[in-house]
């Protein structure tokens, strides 16, 4: 499958991408991993991203459309991919229209996951993520924490609260949400490719994702 998945921060993209790419093989590229990968690496991506994430604000259109104009012709795209967290802007938008017709691929389509202010607050102030830049698995305090304290499941490094997660920066993330990344809704559906689910619970969008699919 071919799919945009927009949201605001902590509407779950992440987790429902990963779902997912379990049902038929297609790789979940999130610019937000790409990004801390970079970043932690010290790479100069990584150098040049790094104080914009860590105020909450937007990485550079130009910098973004350098990693997926690559990304998207690595030889695992073929089977499909999930975009999450790309495109943030309708710069981000237009410019992946232009590259999907140059590289003659088609969109499945583009899923808006809408969840309420008040759990998207509270996932995202209890939200912890494994330190291991090659992991990155998603915690929570409440709802999922991992088996020992402050240790990640599946890889044993530290679990952090990331730097972008202070109430601060994500007040300043959500507003972001709204100014910059809300308007791709108007334009998905213009394009014909919009499709919102309303809901809290990833198997839920999961289902109605495979269902409205035919898988
Ligand atoms: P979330 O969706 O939970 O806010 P992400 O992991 O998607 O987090 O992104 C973290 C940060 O990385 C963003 O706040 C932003 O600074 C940067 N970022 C990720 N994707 C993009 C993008 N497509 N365009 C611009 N900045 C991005
Ligand atoms: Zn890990």
């Amino acid at each position: 499958m071919r799919l945009i998945l927009l949201g605001a921060p902590g509407a779950g993209k992440g987790t429902v991408a990963k779902m997912l790419t379990k049902i038929d093989g297609s790789v979940q590229i999130s610019t937000g991993d790409i990004l801390r990968g970079a970043v932690q690496a010290g790479t100069e991506l990584g150098k040049q991203a790094e104080e914009y994430m860590k105020r909450g604000d937007l990485v550079p259109d130009e910098l973004i459309m350098g990693i997926m104009e690559k990304r998207l012709q690595e030889p695992d795209c073929a089977k499909g991919f999930l975009l999450d967290g790309f495109p943030r802007t309708i710069p981000q938008a237009e410019a992946l229209k232009e590259l999907l017709a140059r590289l003659d691929i088609k969109l499945d389509m583009v899923v808006n996951i809408d969840v309420p202010r008040e759990v998207i607050l509270d996932r995202l102030t209890t939200r912890r993520t494994c330190s291991n830049p090659e992991c990155q698995a998603i915690y929570n305090v409440k709802s999922n924490p991992p088996k020992q304290e402050g240790v990640c499941d599946k890889c044993g490094s530290p679990v952090i609260q990331r730097d972008d997660e202070t109430e601060e920066a994500i007040n300043h993330r959500l507003e972001t949400y709204n100014e910059k990344t809300a308007p791709l809704i108007g334009f998905y559906e213009k394009e014909g490719l919009l499709k919102t689910i309303t809901g809290t619970s990833s198997e839920v969008v999961v289902k109605e994702i495979t269902a409205a699919l035919g898988l």
